[in-house]
């Protein structure tokens, strides 16, 4: 394993893309990294002192440099259960596959399923990823930390639980070992072994208390740390709901005081207009999963409804058992497209809008100061050429295979195509096998043969 942290990069002739409020500009021009952030950004040629400093220069000629993406939501363990559900709806998908599979995996099983989805998301462009952890023991938990740490990506960390049902938790021992990983990741932190932080993950309102949502809310709160949730997903979860206490999802959040700017809202594709209201009244980020939705038949999130009423977007994957990519260029134009379709109006999400659902509305962009957090997309061949608008090239035309280059804290993690820290045709023989024996202690008939 080598890393590549070159003290001072340059990075040259690139189409630079950043977002300042409302604003998306474009322009062709340099961009230089000191240590662990963006020393400076500038428009055309590159002065000649930047160039005699950087010990490391990437030329971006027909290139779009932007803010590192953020994958706003996605369940690594997934990763080694795509394609085994293709024809079923939500409910069923999770009990005829998820579920056991989730059950018959080990901490091994988890650390490479990290492994492999995250090197996934690196080479398709993120910088960092929300992993809502769904395997809740210590050491799986443990296992995904130390993933995260050896692929150098950032993470949110949202800790799955439920308190509800077969696989629920008592109250107490999710509290403990949320406490355990937040006092885990804070040692990590201030080590500079890992960029992981910390927040409650309740998988899902129908199977979470209102005591334990309350209490949990309130104990992430006082940590600063978000709360992420699936909600309003698919139909007949939302009916389980309200046969348990006649309210909607985001109402029943509301209600128990837990809406609030820290909450992320996982799908939102079943919501009223009168929810809508309370999300853009507490300031709560949706996030938006289309390829998910659509692959499991859950519907069309309203994303013009809550781009005019100014809802933070963020996009997200979903894991890789309802995608079945971690792609998110791939959801970028899948985005754009579901929100025309639904509406019928060719205005509903324009590749700017779809941009800053990618980069996430936190990003402090490309400018100097920034963490140097920087995606490099390669739009110089057939299918983007001509390019005359890099926003449109970049959710109509590009693909996780075009990512070049990314630099997470000023360390280039993806070098022109290259992972730096991985021997990654080791991790891939190793996830093979390690998928193949899972679907035989699933009980689960495996594909033939072709993991061995
Ligand atoms: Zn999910």
């Amino acid at each position: 394993m080598s890393n590549v942290k070159a003290e001072s990069i340059l990075i040259v002739n690139g189409a630079l893309l950043s977002h300042d409020g409302a604003r998306m500009a474009e322009q062709i021009g340099w961009l230089a990294v000191e240590g662990e952030r963006i020393a400076a950004v500038g428009v055309g040629n590159a002065p000649d002192e930047r160039r005699a400093r950087a010990s490391r220069v990437i030329d971006a000629r027909h290139m779009a440099v932007l803010p590192g993406l953020a994958n706003g939501h996605t369940h690594l363990s997934q990763t080694f259960m795509r394609g085994l559900a293709d024809g079923r709806p939500l409910l069923r998908w999770l009990k005829e596959v998820i579920w056991p599979l989730q059950g018959a995996m080990t901490p091994e099983d988890m650390y490479l399923a990290a492994l492999l989805g995250l090197v996934e998301n690196l080479r398709c462009g993120a910088t960092t990823v929300t992993q809502h952890h769904k395997l809740p023991g210590r050491e799986h938990v443990a296992a995904t930390v130390r993933a995260a740490a050896e692929v150098g990506i950032r993470m949110t960390l949202a800790r799955g639980w439920v308190d509800m049902g077969p696989t629920g938790e008592p109250l107490d021992r999710i509290v403990a070992d949320l406490e355990w990983l937040h006092d885990l990741l804070q040692s990590q932190i201030a080590n500079r072994k890992s960029q992981i932080r910390l927040a409650s993950g309740p998988l899902v309102p129908w199977r979470c208390s209102d005591d334990a949502m309350r209490e949990i809310t309130a104990r992430a709160r006082a940590w600063g740390a978000a709360t992420h949730i699936h909600v309003a997903e698919a139909q007949d979860e939302i009916e389980l709901m309200r046969q348990r206490c006649g309210k909607g999802h985001i109402e029943w959040l509301a209600d128990l005081g837990c809406l609030g700017a820290d909450m992320q809202l996982v799908h939102c594709v079943h919501v009223s207009d009168a929810e809508l209201d309370l999300i853009a009244g507490a300031g709560a980020t949706v996030v938006h999963c289309p390829t998910s939705n659509m692959y499991l038949a859950s519907g069309a999130a309203p994303v013009r409804k809550m781009l005019d009423q100014r809802i933070p977007i963020v996009l997200g994957t979903d894991g890789s058992g309802s995608n079945n990519s971690q792609d998110l260029l791939e959801c970028a134009k899948i985005a754009a497209l579901l929100a025309k379709h639904a509406t019928g109006d060719a205005q509903a999400a324009l590749p700017e809008d779809i941009i800053r659902m990618m980069i996430g509305p936190a990003t402090p962009g490309l400018r100097p100061g920034a963490p140097a957090d920087i995606t490099i997309i390669n739009l110089a061949h057939a299918r983007c050429q001509p390019v005359h608008s890099v926003a449109s090239a970049l959710v109509y035309n590009a693909s996780g295979a075009d990512v070049h280059t990314v630099i997470v804290g000023g360390e280039i993690l993806l070098d022109a195509g290259r992972m730096t820290r991985l021997d990654e045709a080791a991790l891939l023989e190793a996830c093979r096998r390690a998928a193949h024996d899972l679907m035989q202690r699933a009980g689960l008939a495996g594909s033939a043969g072709v993991n061995r």
